[in-house]
């Protein structure tokens, strides 16, 4: 029985990548070890970091203006790099909060500088994206931090904010990155962490425009300074090389399948289609999100009897459909279709809902 994995992260990797590392594993090329027994500073994982690197460029057409950073401490560390690196005490920045992510995002914020909420969809239990005409960006503010994917509600952007003068934009990618082009020229920094869309958990990709690399505090922790990533090749101490390696290898798989436009054509329609599953259930199944907020990464739904909930994860699972439970702090189910998630996984996903409504409505 084939297994679809719709975990939100750690999330499904492709099945040729984990094969190639399965080969790859105990003796990497002609070096006689593995990539995870070599040191950082040898050749043949310089050759592997800077061929990531290079990779990751291409896909997404990250000029020389911007340094690429391979991190750690996940999208949560960043919550805190961002404001260390691009304010300084007594700075306001702007914040929209869209969801869970985002109000990390903000209490961290909150420890570093004074955040003010440009906009947010709370009221609306953060089912929807604020009109970006209602959003207030004081001008001096220090930069604008937004969440183009949320996660866990399952609201995403299909715009990129249009910011004022010449305060730097900030996106937490971690769930979006790569499954769509992006003009990166657009934004000040751009972070993702590696477990949804990228690799396996532990490396932190951050792409920063160089010119703000300058602005960090001067009391700021080395590993929290962005600057000294860019200086020493993310190689300030020893960086995850296991996980780097892996998301390398991601990266090529995207290249060698089209890269990011044709995951975008891919991933919409995959998309459309659980949604039009949901939307046409007369009733049984439902998402909560503005239609034009829905995510095509995260698509949680619900079933109009909750009493069912258990049933048909305890079904789904049997039937090779695993991980689609809710975050806690949501309930009912959550599929993550991300790059990785094949059409078929998807189309079984719709053929199981729909017998199971057939079988319970
Ligand atoms: C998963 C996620 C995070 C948290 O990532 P960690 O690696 O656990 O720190 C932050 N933001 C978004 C949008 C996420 O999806």
């Amino acid at each position: 029985m084939s297994v679809f994995n719709f975990s939100a992260g750690p999330a499904v990797l492709p099945a040729a990548v984990l094969e190639r590392a399965q080969n790859e594993l105990v003796k990497y090329g002609d070096s006689g070890v593995s990539v995870m027994e070599m040191s950082h500073r040898s050749a043949e994982f310089i050759d592997v970091a800077e061929r990531a690197e290079a990779s990751l460029r291409r896909l997404l057409n990250i000029s020389d203006d911007y340094a690429v950073l391979f991190m750690s401490g996940g999208a949560t560390m960043q919550f805190a790099m961002v404001p260390i690196n691009l304010s300084a005490p007594g700075d306001t920045i702007a914040i929209v909060n869209t969801g869970q992510w985002s109000t990390k995002a903000v209490k961290e914020g909150q420890r570093f500088a004074n955040v003010h909420v440009a906009a947010s969809s709370e009221s609306d239990g953060f089912c929807s994206v604020p009109a970006f005409d209602s959003w207030d960006v004081p001008a001096d503010s220090a930069y604008l931090h937004y969440t183009p994917n949320e996660t866990i509600g399952g609201v995403e952007f299909h715009f990129v904010p249009d910011v004022a003068g010449d305060i730097p934009l900030v996106a937490d990618m971690s769930s979006t990155i790569l499954s769509r082009p992006v003009d990166v020229n657009r934004f000040g920094v751009i972070y993702a962490g590696a477990q949804k869309n990228i690799g396996p958990a532990g490396i932190t990709i951050g792409i920063v425009r160089k010119d703000l690399l300058e602005r960090a505090r001067d009391d700021a922790p080395s590993l929290f300074k962005y600057k000294a990533y860019a200086d020493s090749g993310s190689m300030i101490n020893t960086p995850p090389t296991f996980p780097w390696y892996m998301a390398g290898l991601v990266f090529e798989w995207l290249e060698e399948r089209g890269g990011v436009a044709e995951m975008a054509r891919i991933n919409e329609a995959k998309a459309g289609r659980l949604y039009s599953a949901i939307d046409s259930s007369g009733g049984f199944y439902a998402n909560p999100v503005a239609p034009d907020a829905r995510s095509w990464m995260n698509v949680p739904f619900t079933i109009h009897d909750e009493s069912l909930t258990d049933a048909f994860l305890a079904q789904s699972s049997a039937a090779g459909l695993v991980q689609l439970k809710g975050h806690r702090s949501v309930g009912g189910m959550r599929a993550s279709i991300y790059n990785a998630m094949p059409d078929e996984g998807v189309d079984a996903l719709i053929a199981f809902m729909s017998d199971f409504a057939a079988r319970n409505g």
